[in-house]
């Protein structure tokens, strides 16, 4: 049996990862299975444990970290998000596609780590900083000090967009997602 394809989703905080995310998601003829991280962060509205991640103590993380337990973590503006190793390679080793959305320093290391073929990264560009910013604030999630530390890591991960084997603009979300879903379907067929 074909391993399943790992794919890896980064993007700067508020570039609207979420809602691409899901259009590529309910792509039936994909059959994705989204990899659910683990994070200290604290739910936002809406955000539901055990769907859109893990949300566990410092503690509880720290264990995890501990006993071998992640593919890769990174601490992420105070929070702490990890993938859980043994999902990953289980549902990939049945022959499932696995999409992973994370970070670029993870992003990086999954890259290095995973080194067979059927890996494919994206990395979604906002149209402008501009619009980058004016996403967090609509979302009212953030306090000012964290919007400030998500916009400035969101500038340095976009120095890092050529590491990804595709850079897409999110001009429009239906054309950006389905060029990502095209280009998955494409490496599937390969
Ligand atoms: P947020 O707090 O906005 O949900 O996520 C913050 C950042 O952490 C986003 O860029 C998101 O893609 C990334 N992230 C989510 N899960 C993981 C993970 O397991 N590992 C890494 N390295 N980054 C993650």
């Amino acid at each position: 049996m074909k391993k399943g394809l790992l794919i890896i989703f980064s993007g700067p905080s508020g570039v609207g990862k979420g809602t691409v995310r899901k259009y590529i998601m309910d792509n039936y003829d994909l059959q994705l299975t989204y990899s659910i991280s683990m994070t200290t962060r604290l739910p936002r509205d809406k955000e539901v444990d055990g769907v859109d991640y893990y949300f566990v103590s410092k503690e509880e993380f720290q264990k995890n970290i501990e006993e071998g337990n992640f593919l890769e973590y990174q601490e992420f503006v105070g929070n702490y998000y990890g993938t859980p190793k043994s999902k990953v390679e289980e549902l990939r080793n049945k022959g499932k596609n696995v999409f992973l959305e994370i970070e670029v320093k993870g992003a990086t290391e999954v890259m290095s780590k995973v080194n067979d073929d059927r890996v494919i990264s994206f990395f979604l560009m906002p149209p402008s900083i501009d619009a980058l910013e004016q996403r967090i604030r609509r979302r009212k999630t953030e306090d000012e000090s964290v919007i400030q530390e998500r916009l400035q890591k969101g500038e340095s991960e976009m120095s890092c967009a050529s590491n990804y084997d595709h850079v897409i603009l999110n001009d429009d979300v239906a054309r950006a997602s389905q060029e990502i879903v095209d280009l998955i379907k494409k490496k599937i067929r390969s």
